[in-house]
């Protein structure tokens, strides 16, 4: 068995491929990637140690490269994670996550469809599916919710999940989607909340809160991300969508205040800044379908995992050094 994983040497990506190589030793996983501002072929260091991972750099928009690597590795599974995620990033400058989005997404079914892979999963985002209010907290989202996006990020999401549809309809593509909410761990990339203000808490610099911090988010240890994955690939039904989330929902503003009191700051650390502009309010996710029909659940409460995302930032700033140095600005 081998699977091909689109966008394996950045935060979400990379977690997976450890996942599957340390549960699955006799399946051969195949990682593309552009390697961005975002990808670090350092993330996967360990992978390449082993001899059945093999690393392949190229754009997934560029059809003869793809091309070429499917003919090469014949995959059985294609799990697409490469894209442009920054909201903020797509604020300033739509054009990229429209190509790398939309059109590499295509690029990759239509490598699947001319190589009879047997699974394309696109891994999606709760953002699809714009926000909800903050003070009706029995409303969530689950599969059948109409799309209705907010940003030119989740705009773009929502394009290639219609086109992952489409394709499932039109060329019969065995294709699942996934639509995830926030994930934090290890290997995130420091202009995203979490390690973001664990790094500047650190570093006692200011923590930048945008508005008054009051949105809410679902949260979601990567790992369990990536076992919710796996859990689709083998036994989600093609043509299906399954939400993916932690039952976790917190406000932006109560995470900064655990990460200052976990690492030992003074809350006088933290700064408001300007608000994102078409910020969401509140994303909740109902998760009961990919629950009940493929028995997943979460397994790491929120404290926990935070305990350890912490720790893998104290422990591994030669990691993370070099990216917020050359990160021209903190964003969030
Ligand atoms: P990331 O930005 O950390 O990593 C993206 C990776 O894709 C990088 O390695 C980058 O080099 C690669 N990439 C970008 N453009 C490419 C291209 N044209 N060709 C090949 N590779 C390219 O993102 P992430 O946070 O790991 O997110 C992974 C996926 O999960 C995305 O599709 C995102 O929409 C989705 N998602 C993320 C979250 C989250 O909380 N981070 C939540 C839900 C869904």
């Amino acid at each position: 068995m081998t699977i091909l994983v689109t966008g394996g040497a950045g935060f979400i990506g990379s977690n997976f491929i450890y996942y599957m190589l340390e549960k699955y030793t006799d399946q051969k996983i195949v990682c593309v990637d552009k390697l961005t501002y975002a990808g670090r072929l350092s993330t996967l260091e360990k992978a390449m140690a082993k001899k059945n991972f093999a690393f392949c750099r190229a754009d997934i928009c560029d059809k003869e490269s793809i091309d070429r690597i499917f003919a090469e590795h014949r995959p059985d599974i294609a799990v697409n994670f490469a894209a442009e995620s920054h909201v903020d990033r797509s604020i300033e400058c739509p054009d990229i996550f429209l190509k790398t989005n939309i059109l590499g997404t295509q690029v990759i079914m239509d490598a699947c469809i001319k190589y009879g892979t047997s699974r394309f999963h696109q891994i999606s985002t709760d953002e699809v599916y714009g926000d909800l209010p903050l003070d009706r907290p029995d409303l969530s989202f689950d599969e059948n919710s109409p799309i209705r996006t907010s940003s030119p990020y989740s705009a773009s999401k929502a394009a290639a999940d219609l086109l992952v549809q489409a394709y499932h309809r039109t060329y019969g593509l065995p294709a699942t989607i996934s639509r995830c909410s926030n994930n934090y761990g290890e290997y995130q990339f420091p202009e995203k909340l979490i390690p973001l203000m664990t790094i500047n808490a650190m570093n006692d610099m200011p923590l930048p809160v945008y508005g008054n911090g009051r949105n809410v988010r679902d949260w979601l240890y990567v790992k369990d991300h990536c076992s919710a994955v796996d859990a689709v690939i083998r036994k989600g039904k093609a043509g299906e969508i399954y939400n993916i989330g932690g039952n976790t929902e917190m406000e932006n503003i109560s995470i900064v205040k655990l990460i200052l009191n976990k690492l030992g700051k003074s809350e006088s650390l933290i700064k408001y800044v300007a608000d994102r502009k078409g910020h969401d309010l509140r994303y909740a996710i109902n998760a009961a379908k990919i629950r009940s029909e493929l028995g997943w659940s979460p397994q790491t409460d929120f404290s926990e995992g935070l305990d350890r995302t912490i720790k893998w930032y104290k422990e591994n700033q030669s990691w993370w050094g070099e990216l917020s140095n050359s990160t021209p600005e903190v964003r969030m």
